[in-house]
């Protein structure tokens, strides 16, 4: 089978949308060490996350990086990168608050809700809606079951995008009130943590998608055999973060905030851990499209630390010349497959 590798697209709408990561340093840092808190009281971690192979300290395994107080194992087996101590509910239930959301939303949260949908998940859409098409599934026959929908950004864009038979599942029933007020009708229905495998068992759809989810998952052994056995699902499309150049980047920068391991990510995905994780649910690669952060994290943590560094005029100066190579430097990245982000379809083997 030939296999759709895609890479990069344009990082300029997404810096302004998480200008907070570059305003609000100290605080961001704050939240990501009460998160690291929680973790570090949690027994310590003895087997992968993906594969269960045996890992961490007991088998004289060398640890491949810390920071922000967490190490982190690479697994001998499947090459996982886990962190030293076990996300379990325990962990989950000290860093999953929801959000404050309004109990009254204006015309402009709608503007705003639709800008961030038609500039992050429209284009993740299009990718799956054209891949799928590529391989002779018609629009009118894609169902999706989008699990963890969040504020349901993504159904929101496969329905503008056409698919009518597009729904989520979300925990947070504050968030589902909030994406079904913005679309004006039920994308998302509310479910409980311990249900969620079964609702995925029984699903009626063929397509299944976890947009940054699946590594937050306590129960991910559970959620991936009611996909394994659901034999209606062909295909599952998912975001997963990856070790890759931040991993790097962060270690080297402690003072400043760590978007991408720690905090509630505790374990990072490899090329080599995602095939074991297919392999082991009877499915493989179908289509990948990679587009890191990488270099707005280095970018972000050079304007941190100049500022920290009493050098706040040189920023601007750094920000001028340093912008315009962004999408080009990322590029480079994403094409030496470091990035930060994998998108990835996965197809049932037949
Ligand atoms: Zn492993």
């Amino acid at each position: 089978m030939a296999l759709d590798r895609k890479y990069s697209k344009s990082a300029g709408d997404i810096i302004k949308i998480k200008s907070d990561f570059f305003e609000k340093n100290e605080e961001m840092l704050k939240l990501s060490s009460h998160q690291a808190d929680a973790l570090l009281a949690q027994p310590k971690r003895t087997k992968c996350k993906i594969c269960h192979a045996e890992i961490g300290e007991g088998t004289g395994q060398e640890v491949l990086y810390q920071s922000q107080r967490m190490r982190y194992f690479m697994c001998p087996c499947c090459g996982h990168v886990n962190s030293e101590y076990e996300d379990n509910e325990d962990f989950a239930s000290r860093v999953y608050i929801d959000d404050d959301y309004l109990a009254n939303y204006s015309e402009s949260d709608r503007r705003k809700y639709e800008k961030r949908r038609d500039t992050i998940y429209i284009p993740k859409a299009k990718f799956l809606i054209d891949s799928l098409e590529k391989d002779g599934v018609k629009k009118k026959n894609i169902k999706i079951l989008d699990d963890g929908a969040g504020s349901g950004y993504f159904v929101s864009a496969l329905r503008k995008l056409g698919i009518e038979q597009a729904d989520g599942i979300e925990i947070s029933e504050p968030q589902v009130q909030f994406a079904n007020t913005m679309n004006g009708e039920d994308v998302l229905t509310q479910v409980d943590a311990p249900d969620i495998a079964s609702i995925i068992e029984k699903a009626d759809v063929n397509v299944a998608t976890f947009i940054g989810v699946l590594e937050h998952i306590t129960n991910l052994d559970e959620v991936l055999d009611a996909l394994k056995k659901n034999k209606k699902i062909k295909y599952i499309y998912f975001s997963v973060p990856m070790f890759s150049m931040s991993c790097f980047f962060e270690a080297a920068h402690q003072s400043c905030y760590n978007r991408h391991a720690g905090g509630t990510h505790t374990h990072l995905f490899t090329e080599s851990s995602i095939k074991y994780m297919a392999d082991s649910i009877g499915f493989e690669e179908y289509a990948v499209w990679k587009f890191g952060s990488d270099m707005m994290d280095l970018y972000r943590m050079i304007c941190v630390s100049l500022d920290q560094n009493d050098n706040s005029n040189l920023r601007e100066v750094f920000a001028r010349k340093f912008l315009p190579m962004l999408d080009e430097l990322q590029g480079v990245v994403d094409r030496h497959e470091e990035a930060s982000e994998i998108h990835m379809i996965i197809k049932r083997k037949s």
